[in-house]
């Protein structure tokens, strides 16, 4: 799709290259402060999977700079956001950056190093897999990137604390919202208006943290495992029993974002300039080292190869 066609077609993409973002799902993070008012108070804030780094723009736009133009702002009072993502990123304005993965272990130490013994008033994870289209392996994948956000959740985040999570809504969401619930007692799961409607992406907005008394978050994994199960977890929230049938769980789910505001499923004209032709910005910044770049490099030498082998044989490429 050339440029001026996707930013013809998607209105969320133009915009974003119009106010200086780096990715269109900046949209989302702030369609879901517009409702749930999550920068409140925030002064430490964890934000996982953030490259191209779209929500750490947010971060630093709405807590940072405020704070460092304010004048009576010292530098131990400024907010602390620190960023992970398996690529690197360009550098941010307040931003620490982390590379890793956040399902290992010493990317989590890495975090909470940082964070000096204190907490996090935040954590947000717009992570998400290489998507294969194939539903429940995405979807399972993506569960996956959520439990180890929640396991540095249970390592860092404040009691009283938010955490906001990309899920992939199928088969395992009433289990997954039955298992944040165990932490926190406010759990919507919300809809931006500029995530598409035929995607299956919504976010977890989940609030109060409240973990159970004397949990151990080396115990993460044997807790959440008694969620839905069968055969346990019948002193747990929402787990009496599987989750089908008499119990199954209705979740609280919310479209977020002003509702005449732009519709992401939506083509909208193109504005043109004084001669009448329209001008395509170019993104902000492009990935660093994107996972498709090893692809196309692949491509292009293999092109090549037939090129050179068609010229060897004197034959138009
Ligand atoms: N929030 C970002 C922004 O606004 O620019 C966009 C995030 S993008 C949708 C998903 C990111 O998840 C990718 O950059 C990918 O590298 C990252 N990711 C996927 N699996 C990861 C993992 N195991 N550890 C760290 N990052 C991961």
């Amino acid at each position: 799709m050339g440029k001026a066609s996707r930013d013809k077609r998607d209105i969320y993409y133009r915009k974003a290259k119009e106010e200086g973002w780096r990715a269109r799902s900046a949209f989302k993070l702030l369609q879901i402060d517009e409702e749930f008012n999550i920068f409140e108070g925030v002064k430490r804030v964890v934000d996982l999977c953030a490259a191209p780094g779209s929500w750490s723009q947010v971060l630093s736009r709405k807590l940072y700079l405020p704070a460092k133009l304010s004048s009576d702002s010292k530098d131990g009072d400024l907010p602390l956001i620190v960023a992970i993502d398996l690529q690197p990123m360009a550098p941010i304005e307040g931003v620490i950056q982390v590379q890793g993965d956040i399902t290992n272990a010493r990317t989590a130490e890495v975090v909470i190093r940082h964070f000096d013994g204190c907490k996090a008033d935040l954590v947000v994870c717009d992570g998400a897999p290489d998507v294969t289209g194939l539903h429940d392996m995405d979807e399972f994948v993506q569960s996956q990137l959520i439990l180890a956000g929640l396991t540095i959740v249970t390592h860092i985040l404040r009691e009283g604390g938010k955490f906001i999570a990309k899920i992939f809504r199928g088969k395992d969401t009433s289990l997954l919202y039955c298992q944040l619930k165990l932490f926190f007692p406010t759990v919507t799961f919300a809809k931006p208006k500029s995530s598409r409607n035929s995607s299956i992406e919504a976010f977890a907005v989940c609030e109060n943290y409240s973990p159970p008394e004397g949990f151990n978050p080396k115990d993460l994994h044997r807790l959440l495992e008694k969620v839905g199960s069968p055969s346990g977890g019948e002193d747990l929230d929402c787990s009496s029993g599987w989750l089908e049938g008499p119990n199954k769980v209705y979740i609280p789910f919310l479209a977020c974002g002003d509702l005449s505001g732009y519709d992401s499923d939506r083509s909208y004209p193109l504005p043109k300039v004084a001669d009448g032709t329209y001008q395509s910005l170019d993104p902000v910044q492009p990935p660093i080292a994107p996972p498709y770049k090893r692809a196309l490099e692949l491509k292009k030498a293999s092109s090549h190869g037939i090129r050179d082998h068609l010229e060897k044989l004197s034959l138009e490429p």
